[in-house]
């Protein structure tokens, strides 16, 4: 590469990954960060006695690779938990996934959601293949084979009730998604499914509507999570390998004639190649001679944003659940998390902590001057607080990006978005650079393969 200019916009995780394997590779980048620490997503805090991340933040690993990357980086600091999440539905709680675990629901929705899902099963079954008729193969197993053929041409409504049927569908698959996307499901793709929603075979569902499965479901059926100190420990470790980490440096503007950045401090940087995680919509600001086409594509992008609400309370539930899903509309949030279940060491003894999330967008805003009271509303509904859990530390992290949408301008604008970059020797990667719905793993191999690209 000889003597290239390499800088690397934003520290998250996909910017300190790009920057540790070009050093790996003998190449030189600074990284410029506007916040006062790096880790992006990834950073964690500590209120009171409480460790919070920006909202839950849990590891999975689908290669080995990563494992092997993150188990050097922590070492011994690195727990592996068996999932225990849950869904509050009906007023009561069941376990994850809604599907597979229908056998404490009213009789008259677990014969919806079974009659829907035999249905589905035999409707698709036969108009999708004809030589292999419902009648002729075994049940077990074949919802698994027919869940992600033509997903990408259905809309994402189209392969929930093709998938699970219509039971399963209005009682959980649609209310959760709609909330948590903040869309309904007909205006989605299925480009983001891959292995997100688990699919049981139709004797697991059965033996669920039976009794209670603890069988595992999905990708995230057991996580990672730092022993000690939050999902900081990840990035502070990456970043304690790396050279040339500016913090507290706003890039204000990229000249993509001139290829150089201007910092709010009034620093000018010159580069060859510019590896930026900041969210599209972000960058296509700091380019100021952005064609107008481009900036067409840009602001098709679309997202939702999440209110996370942090809280430390006295007394810590005994359940061991380490997060709830929540469908039902006259709860504001969709998920709750327990991080004292994570590791000990993030609440002090005997009190717990907790993280909600609630989603919104230009298309459903929440008001944030009473969506906190609404939250404490909820969690004691729900059971989650009651009178002994008085409320002791709080924090509140509005994340704005979140969950690129896909929806039906995605794939296109996306395309032609990152097609405008990597013609300006930009290359954009991570969650919000790459536009795509990607985990910490995701993000690290994505950082990789840049630095590698070069
Ligand atoms: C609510 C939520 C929960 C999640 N939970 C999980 C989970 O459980 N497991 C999992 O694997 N993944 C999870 N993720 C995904 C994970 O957070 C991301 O994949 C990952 O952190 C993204 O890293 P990144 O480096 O791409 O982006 P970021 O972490 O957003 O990093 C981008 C960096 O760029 C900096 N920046 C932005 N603008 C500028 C500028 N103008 N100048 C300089 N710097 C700038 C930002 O400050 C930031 O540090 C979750 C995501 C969300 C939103």
């Amino acid at each position: 590469m000889g003597k290239k200019r390499v800088l690397i916009l934003g520290s998250g995780l996909a910017g300190l990954s790009a920057g540790w394997h070009l050093q790996k590779r003998g190449i030189k980048a600074q990284i410029f960060e506007k916040e006062a620490e790096v880790g992006g997503l990834c950073r964690s805090k500590n209120i009171d006695g409480f460790g919070f991340d920006y909202d839950g933040h849990l590891l999975h690993f689908k290669h080995r690779y990563t494992f092997n990357f993150i188990k050097d980086l922590l070492g011994d600091n690195l727990t592996q938990h068996q999932r225990s999440s849950w869904i509050y539905a009906f007023d009561k709680y069941i376990r994850y996934p809604f599907q597979a675990n229908l056998h404490s629901l009213p009789e008259e929705v677990i014969k919806e959601c079974l009659l829907g899902f035999v249905q589905a099963s035999k409707n698709n079954y036969c108009d999708n293949n004809s030589k292999n008729t419902f009648a002729t193969r075994p049940w077990f197993g074949f919802p698994h084979s027919r869940s992600h053929k033509n997903k990408k041409n259905i809309n994402f409504l189209d392969w929930i009730n093709w998938t699970f049927g219509k039971g399963i569908a209005k009682y959980f698959m649609i209310p959760y998604n709609t909330k948590f996307w903040t869309l309904p499901p007909e205006k989605l793709t299925c480009e983001w499914l891959s292995g997100f929603i688990p699919v049981p075979s139709l004797g697991q569902i059965i033996k669920g509507a039976i009794k209670e499965s603890k069988e595992r479901f999905g990708y995230n059926s057991h996580f990672w999570y730092p022993k000690k100190g939050g999902i900081n420990q990840v990035p502070l470790a990456l970043a304690g390998q790396i050279k040339n980490i500016f913090t507290n440096c706003q890039i204000k503007e990229i000249n993509t004639f001139k290829k150089e950045v201007i910092m709010e401090s009034g620093n000018r940087e010159k580069y060859d190649y510019l590896i930026s995680t900041i969210p599209l919509p972000e960058l296509a600001r700091l380019i100021k001679d952005i064609s107008r086409e481009a900036l067409c594509s840009f602001k098709k992008l679309r997202w939702n944003s999440i209110f996370n609400l942090n809280l430390g309370i006295e007394k810590k539930d005994n359940s061991n659940r380490h997060w709830i899903y929540f469908p039902q509309k006259d709860i504001c949030f969709f998920r709750v998390g327990f991080y004292h279940n994570f590791s000990s060491f993030l609440a002090p003894k005997g009190k717990g902590s907790l993280y909600v999330e609630v989603s919104y967008s230009k298309t459903r805003p929440i008001d944030k001057k009473k969506v906190i009271s609404r939250i404490e509303k909820d969690l004691k509904r729900a059971g989650i607080i009651t009178a002994e859990n008085k409320i002791c530390a709080r924090d509140i992290n509005d994340i704005k990006y979140a969950y690129p949408i896909y929806d039906g301008n995605y794939s296109l604008s996306r395309k032609k978005c990152l097609s405008f970059l990597t013609q300006n020797n930009i290359l954009s990667c991570g969650r919000y650079g790459s536009w795509r719905y990607m985990s910490m793993e995701d993000v690290i191999l994505d950082g990789k393969n840049i630095a590698e690209s070069l």
